[in-house]
């Protein structure tokens, strides 16, 4: 099905605005989408009518957010297909369901001299909380390398892959560069090795279908707000075997069924290891966002997006001075790029004053840059509410800008 933009981009209304007299382009979706009016619509309407706090309430108020809650958890659970919903975890975001797993996993699997493989392409919130993690367990942190086209190598990947390996941590789509990697088949590896597998999923569940039951994955991880929903959210998806052999991470209010002073027995899962009040509105939010992408359907927004992203590589390919970074066989929403010896920062300012939204620096991702013995890039990231039409814009804005620089 071929999707309406039109329709789409009328049900964002930040996308009326205007950036120093010039519409605004927006291209920063991998650091967050915008939110539909429906999203907003229904944070504020938890606020106006249920606001509560959920699971221990007898009163109204309370039940009706905790039903509101536990919808938004069956659809998430629907959305990535986990086998139970209990198997979905509320988090602050991707970060926070990584840093859950790395303290709980490694409190409970990890033994000295024990190995963790990550990838170069990963975010710094799938690097620092392995490493400290590792740090405290004595454990071993290795990296699957990454070629020139910014693919990960494969033959070292398995090379790597040892009887120590506990954990495989990968990303499905690199937000720095694109790169959607070979999670089936790194999870196939992976599990003929006795290795487990976390997907963090940030870059892909608003680009492509994730199914943790037909991938077989482990753990997932995604934020809510970078797939139009609130800020302050975000998903971690463990196999109900693991969560209910994990230490929990944090402990206070709700993961709890005893406490004394000497012993605490811990909740039933999901809440064993949902700590304290969540992001009540923002979680509901959050199911609000999935309908939303539901509704237009995941396959239909990738089509939709390998077309803009196929004509943006097109048109700045004829760019003079361009640089496309990372030039994977397959790619998700994103152009990392350098223009001449412009730097970054400049450009990115430049465009600002155009109206065109770009991300510049290292993404988060300083071990890429290293790799490519750059400081930084330029970013252009697509959502499903942008247009060709913008990214005309864009080539155009860009090519001044090189001109300019001579
Ligand atoms: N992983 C990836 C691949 C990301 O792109 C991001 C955000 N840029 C994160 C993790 C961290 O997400 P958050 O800051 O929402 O926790």
């Amino acid at each position: 099905m071929s999707l309406n933009i039109d329709k789409i981009r009328e049900q964002f209304p930040i996308l009326k605005s205007e950036i120093y007299g010039k519409p605004l382009a927006y291209f920063d979706n991998a650091a967050t989408t915008h939110k539909p009016q429906r999203v907003i619509n229904r944070v504020n309407e938890v606020y106006e009518t249920i606001n509560s706090n959920i699971h221990r309430g007898v009163h109204y108020l309370s039940n009706q957010a905790t039903l509101a809650y536990e919808e938004a958890r069956n659809k998430t659970q629907a959305f990535i297909n986990a086998k139970n919903s209990y198997e979905v975890i509320f988090t602050s975001g991707a970060t926070a369901a990584i840093n859950l797993l790395a303290n709980s996993f490694g409190d409970t699997y990890i033994n000295e001299g024990d190995e963790i493989l990550i990838s170069t392409m990963e975010h710094h919130s799938n690097i620092v909380p392995w490493q400290m993690m590792c740090k405290r367990k004595k454990a071993i942190l290795k990296v699957i390398p990454i070629n020139n086209d910014g693919d990960l190598v494969l033959e070292e990947f398995e090379k790597l892959l040892s009887p120590k390996t506990k954990l495989v941590a990968v990303t499905c789509v690199s937000n720095a560069l694109g790169t959607v990697n070979p999670y089936e088949e790194i999870i196939v590896k992976a599990h003929a090795n006795n290795s487990l597998v976390m997907l963090d999923a940030s870059q892909a569940v608003q680009h492509l279908k994730v199914d943790v039951q037909e991938l077989d994955t482990d753990f997932l991880v995604f934020s809510g707000h970078k797939i139009y929903g609130p800020t302050g959210t975000g998903v971690f998806y463990g196999k109900e075997k693991f969560l209910n052999e994990m230490e929990p991470w944090q402990g206070g209010g709700e993961m709890i069924k005893t406490v004394t002073f000497e012993e605490t027995s811990y909740n039933e899962l999901p809440f064993k290891f949902e700590a304290g009040t969540p992001n009540i509105a923002g979680a509901i939010g959050l199911g609000e966002a999935i309908d939303f992408v539901s509704e237009l359907g995941v396959e239909n927004i990738a089509a939709y997006e390998e077309d803009l992203l196929q004509y943006a590589t097109d048109k700045f390919n004829t760019i003079d001075g361009m640089r496309i970074i990372g030039t994977a066989q397959k790619k998700a929403s994103v152009i990392s790029f350098l223009v001449k010896d412009i730097h970054p920062f400049d450009m990115g300012t430049m465009l600002d004053k155009m109206g065109l939204a770009v991300r510049t620096g290292h993404h988060c991702a300083q071990p890429i840059m290293a790799f490519y013995k750059i400081p930084g890039t330029l970013r252009a990231s697509f959502a499903v509410y942008n247009t060709k039409e913008e990214i005309d814009r864009l080539v155009e804005g860009i090519s001044k800008i090189a001109a300019l620089f001579g």
